[in-house]
């Protein structure tokens, strides 16, 4: 499993898009920086110049990340502006270099060729699902096949590919997210991000779900997708950066959020829940027999709580379906990041 690169975040909403999609509305949830009115190469340099006086502060090197909009999809001249802004300060040593996320259809290979003269390292692309029913549905303007190739042209140019995935968007099954998962860990990413499907406040999505055309995936459905998916992505070793929208979406306006799997610890449900599946998986394959025996757990120490649940739902749950004795769950140091040792007796 690769680790995780720290960013300083420079957030340019909706800056290049080329039309609003259905489910997007950036200028919520925004952590106060709201609708990006100046020119974006202003605004940026002053984000930058904030972002570089706190990581020389805290001595830390962390990858610029121009975030929101569809950066490769901005006029070339800012485009040009906004990096040779950005390797200032990685070429002193600053910043460890640059990414962006940006659409699967706007990065060509004349932009790949612009990019390539700069310390670019990583590619966040807004791939959202690899099904073409479901892309079609969504009114992304583009099919699977503009996805992949898009994924393919970032790792040819040699940088770091991460891609982000909607599960619940209109048409999806759990059929379909999981080929779409399949396809994009196939296409070798350094990392996922898995987004369940918001209906947020002033989108098209909401007048879809107001008059009953979309209905989106209740809390559980989201959770149960994503931890199956987490076990995808931690069999092929690929990360999983973030499950779930920033809590900082309800924050500032009225009810953002109008409908859908929202929850402020929504990664921790999942990696809760993966915990739960994996036992579950391992006395379904091991042992004809659990009634009235002891299960002890020993799992990494850092990752108890998560294995614990809520409310200890984990081994409630555990006990219940097993008809256990007794559950003992131990942390211990040792152990690596996924590790699991499980006795029953
Ligand atoms: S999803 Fe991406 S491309 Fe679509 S409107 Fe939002 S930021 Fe722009």
């Amino acid at each position: 499993m690769k680790g995780r690169q720290r960013v300083a975040p420079i957030f340019l909403p909706h800056a290049g898009c080329p039309f609003r999609c259905v489910y997007c509305n950036q200028f919520l949830g925004t952590g106060g920086m709201g609708r990006l009115e100046t020119d974006p190469v202003q605004y940026a340099a002053e984000r930058l110049q904030e972002q570089a006086g706190w990581a020389q502060r805290a001595g830390e090197t962390r990858e610029i990340a121009f975030f929101g909009g569809t950066f490769t999809a901005l006029p070339h001249d800012t485009i040009v502006r906004l990096l040779e802004m950005a390797s200032y300060w990685v070429c002193r040593g600053v910043f460890a270099g640059i990414r962006f996320s940006t659409r699967p259809d706007a990065i060509s290979e004349e932009v790949c060729d612009l990019l390539a003269n700069f310390p670019v390292r990583t590619v966040e692309l807004g791939v959202q699902s690899l099904s073409d029913p479901v892309l079609q549905q969504s009114r992304r303007g583009y099919g699977a096949s503009v996805a992949a190739g898009a994924a393919q042209r970032v790792c040819r140019y040699g940088w770091k590919l991460g891609i982000q995935l909607m599960p619940g968007l209109p048409g999806d099954t759990h059929g379909r997210f999981l080929s779409s998962l399949e396809e994009a860990v196939d296409l070798k990413p350094d990392f996922l991000r898995l987004y369940p499907t918001l209906v947020l406040e002033g989108t098209a999505l909401a007048d879809w779900y107001l008059d009953g055309r979309y209905v989106p995936l209740t809390l559980e459905e989201a959770i149960s997708w994503c931890a199956e998916a987490y076990e995808v992505l931690r069999l092929a070793g690929v990360a999983l950066a973030r499950a779930g929208l920033h809590g900082d979406v309800q924050r500032g306006g009225s009810r953002p959020v109008l409908a859908g799997p929202f929850h402020p610890a929504f990664g921790y449900l999942v990696r809760v829940r993966w915990w739960r599946n994996r036992v579950d998986t391992f006395l379904s394959l091991s042992s004809p027999n659990t009634r009235g025996k002891r299960l002890t757990l020993v799992v990494p120490a850092h990752r108890i709580s998560e294995a614990l649940g809520p409310g200890q739902s984990n081994p409630i749950h555990w006990r219940a379906r097993w008809a256990l004795r007794e559950i003992r769950l131990r942390g211990v140091e040792k152990l690596g990041e996924h590790e699991l040792e499980v006795r029953l007796e």
